[in-house]
């Protein structure tokens, strides 16, 4: 086998998309797919998981056609997708006897509060790391056994597999033969015993759930079996969540590094190392992606809900800007604000606040508060949010942070980098290649195919840009301190 290239297979929320990169690293061809999103009642999300098959072979299909290369030249294959979303299906058939139901999905947020109301917070803290809410996979799954009908019997009789997308996806590919998932992926479920590295038998049994349908778990750098085509056998030999795999991607394999992906949310990533950190700040504890043969390792995660989605409420709802771009220049166009904050708390607010109730508000406006005041307000509040979450971090894990690797939509805003740098006090680091999460996969694919060594991960990623920290102390700590009181105007409890 030549092993000239690596394919990731990038699995996202709204589109699905293959990407090949050469041995530099570097990304030679790209196909995507949109993905319908399904809203069949108010706060239910779902995905036709055969819709997202399909998509990721024909888009795979589309990079070989495009660049002309065979698939003798691959190497191997890495995934990387949305996590938590869930799926089950018919072992015998191989198909779905249900929609995917998306993580932002929310028809089981009653059934949380009755399992929090059981007393169950601490178990899931302390053995998942997580908090019981129903982005998580575990009451997606209740909820497709005891509605679907049939299920609960069909599954109690091995008929039935779960599994999240990148679960399925492999299953699809390898004709059935691999029922599989990656730690990062099952630290997700809510299922998973991050402590003891197995499936939880105390809440599969709170949650009625068979053992038997749940996969078999592997480390993200291993093998999830192999993928034919036409008469080339391709090994799949990385597979990741999509935030631990941006971790990955941003160089993020030892204690103290971080990331900030700016997207339509925002979620930060500290590697933690070997040790499981129980947050005392309202964060995720969670499996980040491992060298070979290196013993499991930890992060810290903090989901900021409402991130670049705010610039769109710029553009869509109060329409005083044309596109999210153009925020950079009207940023640098005003003087420094003096004392106005918008706090976009548009679907409550998430780490370290974890407020559903608290709704966005402005503060600080006075007659000569015009759009441009609101939409540089706006811009900031992704900058201190992110520091609310680094602070809890570095509390949690006693770490200092040295700087921050970003990526995303919104760190293309050259204005909320620096003003980033100057709030945390740590440099900003943006890579040249922005797509760390794909990158991530590949990493993890071609370091067990041995096409990279853990040495040559340094010379992948590329910094582009840094942004230093200007700001005189002071300032940093007149503006953090106006945004805490503007947080605890908001704050309903
Ligand atoms: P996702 O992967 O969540 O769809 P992306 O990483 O593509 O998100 O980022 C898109 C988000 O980033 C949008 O919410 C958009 O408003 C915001 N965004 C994109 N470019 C900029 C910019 N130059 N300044 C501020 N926000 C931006």
């Amino acid at each position: 086998m030549k092993s000239n290239y690596i394919i990731a297979f990038d699995q996202g929320t709204t589109s699905t998309r293959t990407i090949l990169f050469n041995k530099a690293g570097k990304i030679v061809a790209i196909a995507q797919k949109e993905l319908k999103q399904l809203y069949p009642q108010s706060g239910w999300v779902e995905h036709d998981p055969i819709e997202i098959y399909e998509a990721q072979k024909s888009t795979f299909e589309e990079v070989l056609q495009k660049t002309n290369i065979s698939e003798e030249e691959i190497g191997v294959i890495g995934i990387t997708n949305q996590r938590e979303t869930t799926v089950v299906w018919d072992k015998k058939t191989g198909i779905p006897i249900y929609n995917a139901i998306v993580w932002l999905d929310n028809r089981t947020k009653s059934y949380c509060k009755e399992l929090k109301e059981k007393g169950h917070e601490d178990y899931v803290k302390n053995n998942t790391g997580l908090v019981i809410d129903s982005y998580f996979s575990a009451t997606k799954l209740h909820w497709i056994l005891n509605n679907v009908e049939g299920a609960k019997e069909k599954a109690e009789a091995g008929q039935l597999l779960f599994g999240t997308i990148d679960s399925w996806l492999i299953y699809k590919f390898t004709d059935g033969k691999n029922h599989v998932t990656d730690v990062t992926n099952a630290s997700r479920t809510m299922l998973y015993n991050c402590k003891e590295h197995c499936w939880d038998t105390h809440l599969l049994d709170i949650f009625n759930i068979p053992k038997k349908m749940m996969p078999s778990v592997q480390p993200s750098c291993s093998h999830f079996g192999d993928i034919t085509h036409n008469t080339t056998t391709i090994p799949i030999y990385g597979v990741a969540g999509d935030q631990q795999a941006a971790l990955f991607g941003q160089g993020g394999t030892a204690p103290g590094i971080a990331k900030n992906t700016y997207g339509t949310g925002c979620f930060m990533l500290l590697h933690t190392g070997e040790e499981f950190i129980t947050s005392k700040n309202g964060l995720l504890t969670t499996i980040a992606c491992s060298l070979p043969n290196q013993a499991p390792q930890y992060a810290l995660e903090g989901s900021i809900f409402v991130g670049g989605a705010s610039i769109q409420w710029l553009r869509d709802q109060l329409q005083i800007i044309n596109t999210a771009q153009e925020t950079e220049a009207i940023c640098k166009s005003i003087p420094p604000l003096e004392d106005v904050y918008v706090v976009p708390a548009f679907a409550g607010l998430g780490a370290p606040y974890w407020d559903s109730e608290a709704k966005g508000a402005m503060y600080g406006l006075t007659l000569d508060t015009g759009k441009n005041e609101i939409i540089k307000a706006t811009i900031e509040a992704l900058a201190f949010q992110t520091k609310d979450v680094l602070e809890a971090m570095q509390e949690d894990g006693d770490m200092e942070l040295t700087k921050l690797q970003v990526d995303g939509g919104a760190s293309n805003n050259s204005y909320l980098m620096q003003f980033q740098a100057d709030m945390l006090n740590v440099p900003v680091d943006k890579p040249e290649m922005i797509e760390v999460t794909a990158l991530g996969a590949a990493l993890l694919a071609g370091l067990k195919a041995g096409i990279w060594k853990e040495t040559d991960l340094p010379n992948l990623r590329k910094t582009a840009t840094i942004y230093v920290p200007k700001m005189t102390s002071e300032t940093r700590q007149r503006k953090y301190l106006g945004w805490k009181q503007a947080i605890k105007r908001t704050l309903t409890t």
